[in-house]
């Protein structure tokens, strides 16, 4: 067969099996956000150059732990009245345009399939921060979230993280009562409103954590409440430090 027979062979089958691809995993071939085809250097990401502009980075100066916008040097006025128990909290993206979307599409949406890319980001996001811990754990949901989403949305994001930073998954807490709608409280009412929400897990063995640094994951965080409380009982029960990483604010 001569050259020029077997070059056109050889795209018209790569032509074939791409599309073969592409039915059995769409994912990586078209955007995330808009649905447009994506470029060989997007895939990775799964988002096109358009809509990855859009995306709200948090590029505004905040304060190095809590991670609200701040906009002088050092300490904001929350941390330097009170200074959280966890040492710092990042945060790649505002919650808001696609991000928003994207955690609400994975979490209420039915598209739990997003929490893949959630991971991914995470994980990108951590690389480039170095990030590290001894562990990783997540805020647990309630066994009614659980039941009436299918799946626990932090748990599958925070499992594919550990697996993928090659940081060992702990699953230390529980969550012991369903909270109110945490976005009608006022900053205090949400703090007394976690404060019992959580709990530690009687199986799991606390001295593995003695001395021992651990990166909380979540999806949103909002007040810190949330984080704050689960920060709180991983110190009491031993850990040294406590990092949290959340794919928006
Ligand atoms: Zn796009
Ligand atoms: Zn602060």
């Amino acid at each position: 067969m001569p050259n020029s027979q077997k070059a056109k062979l050889h795209t018209r089958l790569k032509g074939i099996i791409d599309s073969f691809i592409r039915a059995l995993h769409p994912k990586g071939y078209v955007c995330l956000f808009c649905g447009d085809e994506l470029t060989e250097a997007n895939r990775e990401e799964s988002i096109c150059d358009k809509c990855r502009e859009k995306l709200p980075y948090r590029v505004e100066q905040t304060c190095p732990v809590c991670g609200n916008y701040y906009s002088r040097e050092g300490l904001c006025p929350k941390c330097r009245k009170a200074m959280p128990s966890y040492k710092k909290a990042y945060a790649p993206f505002d919650f808001s345009g696609n991000i928003r979307k994207m955690i609400i599409g994975y979490k209420d949406g039915g598209k739990p399939f997003l929490g893949e890319y959630i991971a991914r980001y995470l994980v990108i996001f951590a690389r480039a921060m170095e990030i590290t811990a001894d562990y990783i754990t997540f805020i647990p949901s309630h066994p009614k979230t659980i039941r009436r989403r299918g799946f626990d949305h932090c748990l599958k994001v925070a499992k594919i993280v550990s697996e993928q930073l090659g940081i060992p998954l702990i699953e230390p807490l529980k969550r012991i009562k369903l909270n109110k709608d945490q976005t009608k409280l006022t900053t205090e009412e949400r703090s007394t409103n976690v404060s019992k929400v959580f709990a530690k897990r009687d199986d799991f063995d606390f001295t593995a954590i003695q001395g021992k640094s651990i990166l909380i994951i979540d999806d949103v965080m909002t007040t810190g409440a949330t984080c704050s409380a689960c920060s709180n009982i991983l110190k009491r029960m031993g850990a040294e430090t406590i990092l949290i990483l959340t794919l928006a604010r």
